[in-house]
């Protein structure tokens, strides 16, 4: 929980979660001599710092991060529209045979299922597809992929107008305007899940 007063801090601790205190400087005197007794799990100016905090607790149960991988569902995720019909396609007739093993058994009625797209889709796993996508994507449309990559770790974060790595805990809002026109002026197009 993350509160500027001493009461959230015990808040918190009341309801068994870890508190966070926002101190932004600006306290009138009598705050500033509470909270220096408060015993807070972490201090913090910002609510950034404070964000950047919790990522790194949360550390040790996120999964680790591969290049190809994170770039292929970055493409995915943003760049959708550049698949083409075929890319998406079987890839969701390889989703849906892996959600139910027992879908499209019959290659009649569900040529894409048989499809050797799908197949091979099936074979090599989704990202590992979605990586051979977002190679060709962005070997025909490079200049309008906008790959938005943390600025400390270098590592690829979620979205175009991201302004806080999941990986680092590094965040950096203060460039949201630059990214957003960015985002504005390419032909990004998010799309939602
Ligand atoms: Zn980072």
């Amino acid at each position: 929980m993350v509160g500027d007063k001493v009461s959230d801090i015990q808040c918190a601790h009341r309801a068994g979660m870890r508190g966070i205190l926002l101190e932004t400087g600006h306290e009138p005197e009598s705050r500033r001599r509470t909270q220096s007794l408060i015993l807070a799990d972490h201090r913090t100016r910002t609510l950034a710092g404070a964000a950047g905090w919790i990522i790194t607790l949360t550390e040790s149960t996120r999964p680790e991060y591969v290049e190809n991988a994170a770039l292929g569902f970055y493409i995915y995720h943003n760049f959708r529209h550049l698949y083409t019909e075929d890319e998406q396609r079987y890839l969701n007739a390889a989703m849906k045979a892996l959600k139910g093993p027992s879908w499209g058994s019959d290659p009649l009625l569900n040529p894409d299922r048989h499809h050797p797209v799908t197949e091979h889709i099936l074979k090599v796993g989704l990202g590992a597809y979605q990586y051979e996508v977002a190679q060709r994507i962005l070997a025909e449309h490079g200049e309008a992929v906008f790959v938005n990559r943390c600025e400390t770790c270098g590592q690829i974060v979620r979205t175009p107008i991201a302004c806080l790595c999941t990986w680092c805990g590094h965040s950096w809002y203060e460039r949201r305007e630059e990214l957003r026109e960015r985002a504005r002026s390419s032909v990004y197009n998010p799309t939602d899940e």
